[in-house]
């Protein structure tokens, strides 16, 4: 059984199809890579896969054999979904500390002190070398790319989850990205999730190694290929896929 199994899964917004049949399938353990143009509805397809209230699903997606499209966005957290929060949101009443405290409730359905709590993020952001300073913050609040990327880091960290579904929307921008984001992703491996990586910039392939990539244009896959296929289009760019593809 594969951990994550889409059956053409389409996507609609304000009545627009934004993704228009996709399938695909992620064992345990594995690293998907998606690709894409602006536009090709990459972010969509991960907003949806976590159950975000703005989009209309058809279609099916099923998680760990149950069918994740009746589920909830809270039940998908409390199943191991993770959508790391990277999106530029600034709530500068709410820290992060209490943002990450309210998440891993979610995610593991119960209260914890906040005194536990605070000691088990204060052990997470010293082995991850992130100054205490930063769970003080509010969340996202004026985050430079860096700090996005650790935010989602210790999202990974604490909240353990089964698939974690990363959006490098921007943070490809930071010249410095592409190792930190092949460095998070293979710590999350080790911890044992599984991930799919969205990302618009090739320079992101670098260093990391997925069992699968995947090209998307118009809200569809155009192209799916194992690690070579990340290390062409690393190369040549992936306008060489969409040209070949048609
Ligand atoms: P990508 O992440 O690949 O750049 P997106 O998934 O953000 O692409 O967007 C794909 C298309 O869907 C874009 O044209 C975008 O404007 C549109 N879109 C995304 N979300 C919504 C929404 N909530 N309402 C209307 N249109 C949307
Ligand atoms: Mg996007």
């Amino acid at each position: 059984m594969s951990l994550l199994e889409i059956e053409n899964l389409r996507v609609r917004a304000e009545a627009r199809e934004i993704i228009r049949g996709i399938s695909l399938s992620l064992e345990a353990g594995q690293v998907h890579i998606i690709m894409g143009q602006n536009g090709s509805g990459k972010s969509t397809l991960l907003l949806a896969l976590a159950g975000s209230p703005r989009y209309e699903v058809a279609g099916k997606a099923s998680f760990e054999g149950k069918n994740l499209l009746s589920l909830k966005p809270h039940e998908r957290a409390r199943a191991g979904i993770l959508l790391a929060f990277q999106q530029p949101v600034e709530v500068p009443g709410v820290r992060m500390a209490d943002f990450l405290r309210r998440a891993y409730c979610a995610r593991f359905g119960k209260e914890i002190p906040v005194l536990e709590f605070e000691s088990l993020l204060q052990r997470k952001m010293d082995e991850l070398g992130i100054e205490r300073e930063f769970a003080m913050r509010g969340l996202n609040e004026g985050f430079s790319g860096g700090e996005k990327k650790k935010s989602e880091m210790l999202q990974l960290s604490l909240l353990k989850p089964k698939l974690a579904l990363l959006d490098e929307l921007d943070s490809g921008l930071d010249v410095d990205a592409a190792p930190k984001v092949a460095e998070m992703v293979e710590r999350a491996r080790q911890d044992g999730a599984s991930a799919i990586v969205v990302t618009h910039y090739t320079k992101i392939l670098r260093g990391l190694r997925p069992d699968r990539v995947h090209v998307m244009k118009d809200g569809r896959i155009i192209l799916s290929g194992d690690a070579r296929l990340a290390q062409k289009l690393e190369r040549e760019g992936f306008g060489w896929a969409y040209r070949s593809v048609g």
